[in-house]
C-alpha cells in the first residue's frame, strides 16, 4: 500500500515537473519569438517559386532553413508559374498545379511563415527577347507596340528597352490581371499580394493614345490605388518594391534603385497602407527612413553582399529603437532577395558555392550572413 502510494507521489511529482518545464519552455519560446517580432516584425526571402519538379526540395528547404532561422516571410514570385483557371491561355508550361502550391502552403502554414504570391503588374512584361505571357497572348496591352522585340537583346539600345510594360489605362487589362491575382492569392490563402512595378521604363509613352501626355508619377501612382483598391475588397494588403518612389538624380541613386523617369512624385500620391520593399545592392543605403517619415511601412530588401546585408539588418534594429513611436512601426524589417530561378538558390546553398570571382557575393551567403546576425537576439 506504502509502496503503491510513494510511486503515486513519484508520478504526480515527475508529472509535474514534466509540467513546469513543459510550461517554462514553451512560455520562454514564445517569449523570445514575442521579443523577435517586436525587434523585427518582417524577416523574409523572396524568390521565384520553384519549378514543379522541385518543390520538394523547395518544401525541404522552407522546414529545415527558414523555419529553425525564424523567418516568417516569404514572398514567392510565381508570375505565369500557375495553373490558371481564369486564364488557361497564360500558364507557363509545365505550370505549378493546385497541389504543389498547398505542399508549400502546409509547410509555410507549420512553420509560422505568411506566403505573399507575386506577379509582376505593370512593368516587367518581357525579359531580354523574350515576351511574357501577358503581352504575348494580349499584345492590345502594350504600352509600346512600336517597340519591337530585338533578335539579340542589348543595353543600352536606341528602344530604352529595358522591360515592356502594360498601359495602365488600357480598359481591359484589369479584368485580366486581377482574375489572376485573385486566383493565386486564393490559392496561396495570402493576406497580402506582392505586385512587383520595379523598373518600370516605360509608362506614359509619348505615342500610347491613353497615356500621352500625363503625368507619369500620377499614372504610376493611380496604378498602385486600383491594385490595392481591388485588393482591399479582400481585406489583403499591398507590397510592392520601393524603386520608382525614390528621386534617383537628387539621391544619386540613379535608374535602377531610383527613378529617373519623373515616378518619384508619386510617393506621396499612393495610399499609406501599401508596404514598401526598398532593395539597395550596391550600398546599405537608408533609404528606409525616408519611406518611414512618408508614412509608409517599409522592408529594406538586401541582395547578394554578405557584409551590406549585415548592415542593414543592423540599421533596421536601430532604426526601430532609435525612432518615434510613430515611426517605429514603419520599420517593419528585411528580405532577403534572389533573382535566379529558385533551384539555382538551393544548389548554391547547400553546395557552398562561390561566385565567378571565387568570393561569397551570393545572395545564399547573404542569406546565411544576415539571418545568421539574427540568432544573437
Ligand atoms: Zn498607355
Amino acid at each position: 500500500m506504502t509502496i503503491v502510494f510513494c510511486n503515486l507521489i513519484v508520478i504526480k511529482q515527475s508529472r509535474m515537473r514534466y509540467l513546469l518545464f513543459f510550461l517554462f519552455f514553451g512560455v520562454s519560446v514564445s517569449f523570445s519569438q514575442n521579443k523577435l517580432d517586436s525587434l523585427l516584425p518582417v524577416r523574409g526571402l523572396a524568390i521565384a517559386a520553384p519549378q514543379a519538379k522541385d518543390v520538394d526540395s523547395f518544401v525541404m528547404f522552407i522546414k529545415n532553413e527558414m523555419v529553425p532561422r525564424r523567418l516568417n516571410t516569404l514572398i514567392l514570385r510565381v508570375d505565369y508559374n500557375y495553373q490558371f483557371t481564369s486564364h488557361p491561355e497564360l500558364r507557363d508550361a509545365d505550370a505549378l498545379s493546385l497541389a504543389d502550391v498547398k505542399k508549400i502552403v502546409a509547410a509555410c502554414k507549420q512553420g509560422g511563415i505568411q506566403i505573399i504570391p507575386q506577379i509582376n503588374l505593370l512593368g516587367h512584361q518581357s525579359w531580354a527577347e523574350t515576351t511574357y505571357a501577358l503581352l504575348k497572348v494580349y499584345p492590345q496591352f502594350d504600352e509600346t507596340p512600336h517597340v519591337k522585340m530585338p533578335e539579340k537583346y542589348k543595353w543600352p539600345n536606341d528602344d530604352g528597352l529595358y522591360c515592356k510594360s502594360y498601359c495602365p489605362l488600357h480598359p481591359e487589362v484589369h479584368k485580366v490581371v486581377f482574375a489572376m491575382v485573385d486566383e493565386i492569392c486564393d490559392a496561396f490563402e495570402a493576406k497580402a499580394f506582392h505586385a512587383g512595378m520595379d523598373e518600370v521604363f516605360y509608362i506614359g509613352d509619348a505615342k500610347c493614345p491613353r497615356c500621352k501626355g500625363k503625368d507619369k508619377a500620377k499614372l504610376f501612382a493611380d496604378e498602385v490605388a486600383k491594385i490595392r483598391n481591388h485588393l482591399f475588397l479582400s481585406n489583403r494588403t499591398l507590397w510592392i518594391w520601393g524603386d520608382r518612389l525614390l528621386d534617383g538624380n537628387t539621391t544619386g541613386l540613379g535608374m535602377w534603385e531610383a527613378s529617373t523617369n519623373g515616378t518619384h512624385p508619386a510617393v506621396d500620391m499612393i495610399p499609406r497602407d501599401v508596404v514598401i520593399c526598398d532593395w539597395h545592392y550596391e550600398r546599405p543605403d537608408k533609404t528606409a527612413v525616408y519611406f518611414s517619415m512618408k508614412g509608409l511601412q517599409v522592408v529594406t530588401c538586401p541582395w547578394r553582399n554578405p557584409g551590406f546585408a549585415v548592415a542593414q539588418l543592423q540599421d533596421m534594429i536601430r532604426f526601430r529603437e532609435e525612432s518615434t513611436p510613430q515611426m517605429r512601426e514603419n520599420f517593419q524589417g528585411v528580405v532577403q532577395t534572389v533573382w535566379s530561378p529558385a533551384i539555382y538558390f538551393l544548389r548554391g546553398y547547400y553546395q557552398d558555392k562561390k561566385d565567378a570571382k571565387g568570393a561569397r557575393n551570393t545572395d545564399w551567403y547573404s542569406f546565411r550572413a544576415m539571418f545568421g546576425d539574427m540568432e544573437k537576439y
